[in-house]
Order: C-alpha cells, then sequence, then structure tokens
C-alpha cells in the first residue's frame, strides 16, 4: 500500500480509493489505520523484542527528520520492506551520476539542458506560463515544471502579483541532519568487525533509542547533540572510482542539529567543534579513524542553505510532518503538481512523497503534465507536445 500511496497524485480520490482497495486494509482496516497514525519509535516493538534491531530500524526511520515519538510517522519505518521488492541501487561514481545520466537522456531527445546560471523568473502572461528567464534571455514554454524548492518556485520565481498566499503555510524546520565527509587514506576498520564486510554495508550507529531521544533533546534546545548516532557510508568500498587506491572516502551523516542555534551562535563558529565531535563518536567504534583523515569537508545546516540552497538546512525541503505530506505538500490547494497557474507544475522534494533520491515526484508529476498535454490536444490553439 506504501508503495501505491507513493507513485499516485495525492488526491482525494486517488487517496481513498488506494486505501479502500487495498488487501490489507480491507482485511482490517481498523487495525491498520491504528498502526499507521502510531510513532514509528514505538510501533517497532509490536514486531521486534531486542533493542540492537529496533535501534538502527529506528535510526533509519529518523532518516526523513521528524522524531520517534511524533504520531502519524509509522509508514517511515514500514516502507522498509520495499527494499526487499526493489532491491537497493547504487550508481558507480555518486548520485551525482543519475543526474548527468538525465542530461544525457534529455539531450538525446533533441532537449537542451542549461547549467551554471539560474533561472531568474518564471515568465506569466495573462495568467498562464509563458516561459522563464535565464539571466535576460526568455526560454518560452506553454508548460514548466518547477523542481525547485518550493520557497524558491514561489518566493522568488514567481513575480509577486503571483505569489500564492498559502505558501507562507509551508513549514521549513529547523535543520536536522549533517553530514561529515571524510577523504581517509587507509580503509575504515571497525573494533568488533575488522574485515571488509562492515566497509561495504549501511553502517547504522546507534547504541539504543534512548541516544536517539538524547539528541533530539539536544536538538530542541538548540543544542548540537553532543552523542550523534551516526550513519557511516564508505562506499570507496564497492566503487573504486571514488578513492585512489587504498584510500577510503568515509560519510558520516549525524542527528539532530539545528539550523538556528540558542543564544545567537553561529555555525561558523561552532562547524569545527561539531566536526571533530562526530569524529569521536565514531572513534567509539572505529579506533585510529582520526589518524586517517587527509581531506575534510562539514556540510552543516548553514552549510546546507548557503552551498545547495536548502532552505534553514533542510534536506528534504520541507517538514515530512503529516501536516505537509499526502495532500498537504507544499500545501493545501497546490499538492497535485499542478499550481493555480496554468501551465506551471512542481516536482521533486517539496511536493508528494517528499524528499529522498527516488524519483516518485518526478513520476506522477510527468503522468500529470502527460495528462494535461492529451487533454489539451483537443482543445482549439494548442499544439499537442507543446
Ligand atoms: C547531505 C545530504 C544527504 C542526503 N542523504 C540522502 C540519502 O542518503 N538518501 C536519500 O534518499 N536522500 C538523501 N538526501 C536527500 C536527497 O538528496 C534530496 O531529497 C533530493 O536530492 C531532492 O531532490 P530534488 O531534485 O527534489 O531537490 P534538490 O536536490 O534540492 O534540487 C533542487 C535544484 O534546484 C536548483 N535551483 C534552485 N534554484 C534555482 C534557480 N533559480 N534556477 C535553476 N536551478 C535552481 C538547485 O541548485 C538544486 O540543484 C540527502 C540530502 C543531503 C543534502
Amino acid at each position: 500500500m506504501v508503495k501505491d500511496l507513493f507513485l499516485s497524485v495525492p488526491s482525494p480520490f486517488n487517496l481513498t480509493r488506494k486505501m479502500l482497495f487495498s488487501r490489507g486494509l480491507m482485511r482490517d482496516w481498523k487495525k491498520a489505520l491504528t498502526l499507521i497514525m502510531q510513532p514509528y519509535g514505538e510501533v517497532v516493538d509490536r514486531y521486534f523484542r531486542e533493542e540492537k534491531v529496533k535501534a538502527p530500524l529506528v535510526w533509519m526511520a529518523a532518516q526523513s527528520g521528524p522524531p520517534p515519538t511524533e504520531p502519524f510517522t509509522a509508514p517511515f519505518l514500514l516502507w522498509h520492506p520495499l527494499y526487499h521488492e526493489g532491491g537497493i541501487a547504487r550508481p558507480r561514481g555518486g548520485s551525482g551520476i543519475l543526474t548527468q545520466a538525465l542530461q544525457r537522456h534529455i539531450e538525446a531527445h533533441g532537449g537542451r539542458v542549461f547549467t551554471g546560471t539560474a533561472v531568474r523568473e518564471i515568465v506569466i502572461e495573462q495568467g498562464r506560463v509563458a516561459g522563464i528567464k535565464i539571466d535576460e534571455a526568455v526560454v518560452t514554454a506553454r508548460r514548466v515544471v518547477a523542481g525547485t524548492h518550493a520557497v524558491e518556485t514561489f518566493e522568488r520565481l514567481l513575480p509577486p502579483s503571483h505569489r500564492p498566499s498559502g505558501r507562507k503555510r509551508m513549514r521549513l524546520g529547523n535543520g536536522f541532519g549533517a553530514i561529515l565527509r571524510l577523504a581517509l587514506d587507509a580503509p575504515v576498520r571497525y573494533h568488533s568487525f575488522p574485515g571488509d564486510d562492515a566497509r561495504r554495508a549501511l553502517q547504522l550507529i546507534c547504541r539504543d533509542r534512548h541516544q536517539l531521544s538524547a539528541a533530539y533533546g539536544d536538538y530542541l534546545r538548540g543544542e548540537p547533540s553532543r552523542d550523534p548516532p551516526i550513519v557511516a557510508m564508505s562506499f570507496s568500498a564497492v566503487d573504486d572510482t571514488l578513492a585512489p587506491p587504498g584510500g577510503e572516502v568515509l560519510w558520516l551523516w549525524a542527528q539532530y542539529f539545528p539550523y538556528t542555534l540558542a543564544g545567537g551562535r553561529s555555525w561558523d563558529d561552532l562547524a569545527g567543534e561539531v566536526a571533530e565531535r562526530i569524529v569521536d563518536a565514531f572513534e567509539a567504534y572505529a579506533p585510529g579513524t582520526r589518524e586517517k583523515i587527509v581531506g575534510s569537508l562539514f556540510q552543516h545546516p548553514l552549510w546546507l542553505e548557503r552551498e545547495l540552497g536548502l532552505y534553514r538546512g533542510n534536506v528534504m525541503h520541507l517538514e515530512m510532518s503529516v501536516d505537509q505530506m499526502f495532500g498537504f505538500r507544499p500545501f493545501l490547494g497546490m499538492a497535485e503538481y499542478r499550481t493555480h497557474l496554468k501551465g506551471l507544475f512542481l516536482t521533486g522534494a517539496s511536493t508528494h512523497p517528499g524528499g529522498g533520491i527516488m524519483g516518485a515526484s518526478g513520476r506522477n508529476a510527468a503522468r500529470v503534465v502527460l495528462n494535461d498535454l492529451e487533454r489539451r490536444r483537443w482543445w482549439p490553439g494548442e499544439r499537442w507536445g507543446s
């Protein structure tokens, strides 16, 4: 059911239909709905006994942002079985290879891709989209699909008179994750699992759910977590394009880290200290890592905003809480990939089903645009495929 919901336009009709005709729900809908409404930090207790199994599952579910205690978040845990269906894939060279492949595909079909220059404005004429402005040049188009952050689209790219008032309801949150990217001159070695198998896996380092709750407590106080749980990734163990022979790349994703810090402090002053703290937390499991470091980049919430345009350092664009999911993402009335303006469509992490590298929102949005093109084919004044 979760997969079906992800790969659907989140209209009330679609959601009701999917829920009614989902076999699991029809059989025992009261049980299923109660389950979905629960926080993922508790739902795990229904299926597992040992904390060493529960903690990594809950830590994995926490990657979307909301804390383990938040109601209606059980799907963050319950979609994990989907990995058994689709498998886990990773492009050789890293996820940036996906966009390069997409660019080649577009160009092979006669499209043009502009990089290195920002869209300045979405051009509106007589209440409908007429194109986009790149620098001073206008590229005309009858349909524009904005994959930009919803704040960028609604607050900056649309002319002021066309900005919908609902945009003020979007909640950006206060950051939550940060990643320390390390280059090592030797492979990672865990104290308890010194072989190469541990390097090849996604390494979920979380003692128990108390550690996660404590980290979230720090975050609520406006403090970077003092004892952060970590997801360690050493993809050079499975991809020899990432590091020279004998070297290693080690990504340490950690939570929770607020964008706005208590006491008016700035990430510019705190970044070095917090990065050291993350290395300390990792050293407890893989001693000797610090001596192997030959390069580092700390992508903390302020860095993410400055360098990647992720407002308030939220890697999911908008909070992934129930008030901003399904038909409420990015906000009510703008959630089915269409907008208030003819010809303007939305996609990406700001739309259903939110952030993550899965392509679901792009697939859903493409279907909506194709339907629109198909429908307009029969209307005078519209050329099919424009
Ligand atoms: C550090 C980090 C770690 C992550 N880890 C994971 C992970 O392990 N697994 C996972 O599934 N997801 C992960 N994510 C989340 C995932 O990367 C995002 O949810 C996903 O990339 C969102 O894709 P998007 O295309 O919707 O938005 P974005 O990636 O935010 O892309 C929006 C693009 O719009 C561009 N843009 C903005 N304004 C303009 C303009 N005016 N003109 C032209 N272009 C513009 C931006 O430069 C950007 O390239 C991570 C994110 C970060 C930052």
